[in-house]
């Protein structure tokens, strides 16, 4: 990766602070995103590194996951799995539940949405604790396929998201 990517990408985004509550700094992606270099540097970033690593399908998170992988599958030449909130996928679904703060919350996969053996990337904008992308991962893996790589534009070190997504290998463009 062009060692000035992360800085690039990095002006791109937008604090705010005290949102969606007091105490959050919540990093607003829509000034990347209503950006086309910045956005599509961060695409052509995170395609260049899965171009050739024959990737079957990219999963996807809602919602903000869906804007990363969406061009990156199309990038990419695959498939697109969806991983929803309760309720939105039509279909058979398999359902993961992780905690919040307070409470817990549920995602959902289509039962047929991937294949056994399909090698994944997955990917979210943002990785805070990592509790949204570890239930994602035990969706992948309860359709048998194989995460070669959870994938985000950033991550808030602070919040050790990547040692719950452990072993899992994970690649973030920026780190916060
Ligand atoms: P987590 O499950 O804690 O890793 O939270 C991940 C989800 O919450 C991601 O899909 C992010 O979009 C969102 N999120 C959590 N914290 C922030 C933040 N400070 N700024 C932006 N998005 C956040």
């Amino acid at each position: 990766m062009d060692p000035t990517v992360p800085a690039r990408l990095l002006a791109a985004l937008r604090d705010v602070v005290d949102f969606p509550k007091p105490g959050i700094v919540f990093k607003d992606i829509t000034p990347l995103l209503g950006d086309p270099t910045t956005f599509a540097l961060a695409i052509d970033t995170f395609a260049a590194r899965y171009r050739d690593r024959a990737i079957d399908r990219v999963v996807v998170v809602e919602s903000r996951g869906f804007l990363f992988g969406a061009p990156l599958a199309y990038a990419l030449g695959c498939g697109l799995a969806l991983v929803r909130k309760p309720g939105k996928l039509p279909a058979a679904t398999h359902a993961e539940s992780y905690d919040l703060e307070y409470g817990t919350d549920t995602l959902e996969i289509h039962t047929d949405a991937l294949r056994p053996g399909d090698r994944v990337v997955v990917i979210d904008d943002v990785i805070a604790t990592g509790g949204t992308l570890a239930a994602t991962v035990r969706l992948v893996e309860r359709l048998h396929a194989e995460v070669v790589e959870i994938a985000a534009l950033a991550e808030l070190t602070f919040l050790g998201g990547r040692a719950r997504l452990a072993p899992h290998a994970v690649h973030t463009l920026i780190q916060l």
